[in-house]
């Protein structure tokens, strides 16, 4: 078996600056901090991660776990009603190619679908519900798992290992940002870059991963190309 774990933000959607405004909300009501996430790189970046780097911007300090937590569950109180707020405004958007490639591997027989990224479970879920594109995935790696992005996609491996009950042949992370690409050359897994997030060609080609598209339109071909011998085995 093949297991694609997927990127959400900037892979499969954009969310049109929710996450942003849900933090910017958070810190304003609990600590009175206006643009706390100001001058902040979301790309690749885990939900406790980026807490911390506003923690440090503000405040000077890492935040406790306690407020870590806090601060979390209060941007999911917020998140949906943000995430409706950029469907209104047409900022919501289901990036090219997203729905047709994820139906499209999950029609074939040696693919499995899962999820790896920096948001936490609710927040993934909240996102990919509105995208159509929650229920095609069925399991993943969680900001929830940790902060640091290598250490979700290896619990994102391991949960992909228990429900085949067995070594995949394959694990390929699809992702926008450089943060991808070396958590999943931490984790041993093949990488496919995807232009159509925060990071550029050129940023994303110095970073080596195994291949760079510029629409999930062309991974369907790229697995074919790269899986062939294995399918006609
Ligand atoms: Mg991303």
């Amino acid at each position: 078996m093949i297991v694609y774990l997927f990127d959400i933000d900037g892979t499969l959607v954009r969310v049109g600056g929710a996450g942003s405004r849900s933090l910017e909300r958070v810190m304003a009501a609990r600590y009175g901090i206006a643009n706390a996430t100001r001058g902040l790189q979301f790309g690749g970046k885990t939900d406790p991660g980026l807490v911390g780097e506003i923690f440090q911007a503000c405040f000077g300090r890492a935040p406790t776990a306690t407020e870590t937590a806090e601060v979390i569950a209060a941007y999911l109180e917020v998140l949906e009603d943000e995430l409706d707020r950029s469907i209104a405004e047409a900022r919501f958007r289901v990036l090219a190619g997203a729905v047709e490639t994820v139906a499209w591997l999950r029609g074939r027989a040696e693919a499995v679908l899962g999820i790896a990224t920096g948001n936490v479970l609710a927040g993934a879920r909240a996102k990919l519900v509105r995208a159509g594109l929650w229920e095609p995935f069925g399991f993943g790696g969680y900001g929830d798992d940790s902060a640091v992005r290598a250490e979700l996609v290896a619990r994102a491996i391991e949960r992909a290992h228990a429900r085949l009950e067995r070594t995949p042949h394959a694990v390929v992370i699809v992702g926008d940002t450089v943060h991808d690409i070396s958590a999943a050359r931490a984790c041993g897994a093949t990488v496919v870059a995807v232009a159509t997030g925060a990071d550029t060609r050129e940023t994303l080609t110095a970073a080596e991963p195994d291949a760079l598209i510029d629409s999930l339109d062309e991974l369907p071909a790229w697995h074919l190309a790269r899986f062939a011998e294995r399918m006609r085995a």
